[in-house]
C-alpha cells in the first residue's frame, strides 16, 4: 500500500466543455469517499470486488449530481500503487466542480500537478525514466517520438540503466568488501580485472550517449535552416514543407522563437524550419540584423538546406554572385549542409544541376546535392531519405534504448567523467579505496536516472557476496 495519508483528487482531462470528463481519486480513503457519494446497483461494486467498472449516480448527501461510470482499482495494483477510483462524468465544468467539491468535503484534497505520477514513483510503481516517459508521450509531436516514449514507458531504458548500475555496483562492492572485510574469505580484487570491468562500463556509457543524440533529434526535432539568395525558392519550399504536414509545436529548446516560422513533419522527422533573412552583404541595419540572426541560426542548425536556382540565367548569376559570405557559410557548415538545386522543372537536361552545383561543390567540399523542384514536387523523397540517413542511420529504438532528456544524458555524462577518473587513478596505482570513491560517484550519478537509492544497494551487494549464514 501507499505511504501517504492524504487522499488526492483531480480532473484528469483538460478543463472546459467536453463530452466526458475523467476525475481521479487516489489514496487510502478513495473507497470510503466513493461509498459515501455513489449509488449503484452493481453487485460487483457492492460486494467490494477489485477492478470493477460500473454505472451509477454520484450524489451529494443523497441528492443526485450526475450519472457516472466509476472504476475501482485497489493498491498496489493501480497506477499510483494506492486505492484508486476513476470517475467518468458528463463533460460540463459545473458538474466537475461539484464532484471535486464533494470529494474534498468527504476528506480528499485537490492534487498538485504531477502528484499522481509522483506517488506512483514514490510507491515504486514506476521509476523516474518512466515518469518522464509519460510526460514525453503526452507531449509527443509525431509517431516516432510517441513510439520512443512508449519504449521508455515499457521499461527498456530502465532495464539498460539497471544493467549499468549492476555493473558499477559489482565493482564498488568487490572493492569495498576487499577493504572492509579483508579477513573474510572474499576474493581479492585485481587491478587488471577492475580495469577491464571499468573499460566495459565506459564503453556502455559512451554508446548510450551516442545513441541518445538520435533520441533527442526524434523527440525535439531537427532545427532546419533554409538558406540561399533571394528568389531561389526558399519561401516556396517552406510553404511546401508546411503543406505536407504542419506540426503544432509550442516550445523549441535552444532556438530563438521569432526565427522559427513553423514546424513540419517530413518522413516521420520533426523539422523546425528557419527561413534565413539572407546572407548577403548589406549596409541596411535591418538586413545586418537579419544577417547576424541568420548566422546564429546557422550556428544552431542541425541541418542547413542550401538552395540554388538551376535555371540558366540564375546559374550565370550565381557563378558570379555566390558571395564570399555564402562560400564561407558553405565551407564552415559543409558537414551539415544539403544542397537543393531548385527549379529543375524548367530544365530540359539534368546537366545544369551539375553546373549549378559547381560553385558550391568548389566552396564546400563533398556536399550532397539533390536535384529539386518545389513546383513539380520532385526531390522531396530524396531529401527525406537523406535526412533519415543522416539522423536515424542504423537506429533501432527497440534494440538500443535511448536516454530521454538532458537530465538523463547529463547524469551519464558526469558518471562517465568519474569512470574516466577512476581509470586514470587505477593506471597511476592510486589505492583502491580512493578509486572506489570515484566509482561510487559514477554509480550515484547513474542512479539519479531512475531515482534509485545507492547506499542500500551497495550494502546489499556486499552482503550478497558472503555465504548464507554468515
Ligand atoms: P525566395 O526569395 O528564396 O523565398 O524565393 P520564392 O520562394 O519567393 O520563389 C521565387 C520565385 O520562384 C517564385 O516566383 C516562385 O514561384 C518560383 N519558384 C520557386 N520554386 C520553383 C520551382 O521549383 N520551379 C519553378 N518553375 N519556379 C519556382
Amino acid at each position: 500500500m501507499g505511504k501517504f495519508d492524504e487522499t488526492i483528487v483531480a480532473l484528469a482531462t483538460p478543463p472546459g466543455e467536453a463530452a466526458l470528463h475523467l476525475i481521479r481519486l487516489s489514496g487510502s480513503q478513495a473507497e470510503d469517499i466513493m461509498n459515501a457519494c455513489f449509488q449503484t446497483r452493481s453487485a460487483a461494486w457492492l460486494r467490494g470486488d477489485v477492478s470493477v467498472l460500473c454505472l451509477g449516480w454520484f450524489c451529494d448527501d443523497g441528492k443526485r449530481i450526475d450519472q457516472i461510470m466509476a472504476a475501482r482499482m485497489r493498491g498496489p495494483a493501480s497506477f499510483t500503487g494506492e486505492n484508486v477510483v476513476e470517475i467518468s462524468c458528463h463533460g460540463g465544468m459545473v458538474i466537475v466542480h461539484r464532484i471535486l467539491d464533494i470529494c474534498c468535503r468527504c476528506g480528499a484534497r485537490l492534487a498538485q500537478p504531477g502528484e499522481f505520477s509522483k506517488r506512483a514513483f514514490l510507491n515504486g510503481k514506476i521509476d523516474l525514466v518512466q515518469a518522464e516517459a509519460i510526460i514525453d508521450l503526452i507531449n509527443a509531436k509525431n509517431d516516432l517520438s510517441a513510439d520512443l516514449a512508449l519504449v521508455q514507458l515499457g521499461g527498456a531504458v530502465s532495464e539498460a540503466v539497471k544493467g549499468l548500475r549492476g555493473e558499477l555496483l559489482d565493482i564498488v562492492a568487490s572493492i569495498e568488501a576487499h577493504i572492509d572485510f579483508p579477513e573474510e574469505e572474499v576474493e581479492l580484487v585485481q587491478a587488471d580485472v577492475l580495469q577491464t570491468d571499468l573499460i566495459r562500463v565506459r564503453e556502455t556509457m559512451q554508446e548510450a550517449l551516442r545513441a541518445s543524440r538520435t533520441g533527442k533529434i526524434i523527440r525535439e526535432g531537427i532545427v532546419t535552416v533554409i538558406a540561399g539568395t533571394p528568389n531561389v525558392g526558399k519561401s516556396s519550399l517552406l510553404n511546401a514543407l508546411l503543406g505536407e504536414e504542419r506540426a503544432i509545436v509550442t516550445d523549441i529548446p535552444g532556438t530563438t522563437r521569432d526565427e522559427i516560422h513553423e514546424s513540419a513533419n517530413l518522413g516521420g522527422l520533426l523539422l523546425h524550419l528557419i527561413d534565413t533573412a539572407g546572407l548577403r552583404k548589406s549596409e541596411d541595419p535591418i538586413e545586418i540584423l537579419g544577417i547576424a540572426r541568420s548566422r546564429k541560426a546557422l550556428e544552431q542548425a542541425d541541418v542547413v538546406l542550401f538552395m540554388l536556382d538551376a535555371t540558366r540565367k540564375a546559374v550565370e548569376k550565381q557563378e558570379r554572385m555566390l558571395s564570399e559570405q555564402e562560400r564561407e557559410v558553405l565551407v564552415q557548415y559543409a558537414d551539415k549542409t544539403i544542397v537543393l538545386v531548385n527549379k529543375t522543372d524548367l530544365l530540359y537536361t539534368d546537366m545544369r544541376v551539375e553546373i549549378a552545383a559547381k560553385p558550391v561543390r568548389e566552396a564546400g567540399y563533398e556536399l550532397t546535392c539533390i536535384p529539386f523542384s518545389v513546383k513539380a514536387r520532385t526531390g522531396f523523397d530524396e531529401l527525406k531519405t537523406e535526412l533519415r540517413k543522416r539522423f536515424l542511420d542504423g537506429f533501432d529504438m527497440y534494440r538500443q534504448p535511448f536516454l530521454a532528456n538532458e537530465r538523463q544524458i547529463e547524469a551519464v555524462r558526469v558518471g562517465l567523467a568519474y569512470v574516466e577518473k577512476a581509470l586514470g587513478a587505477l593506471g597511476a596505482s592510486v589505492p583502491f579505496d580512493l578509486v572506489s570513491l570515484d566509482i561510487l560517484r559514477a554509480l550515484e550519478e547513474v542512479s539519479l536516472i531512475t531515482g534509485h537509492e545507492v547506499r542500500e544497494d551497495v550494502i546489499e551487494r556486499i552482503f550478497a557476496r558472503f555465504c548464507i549464514g554468515k
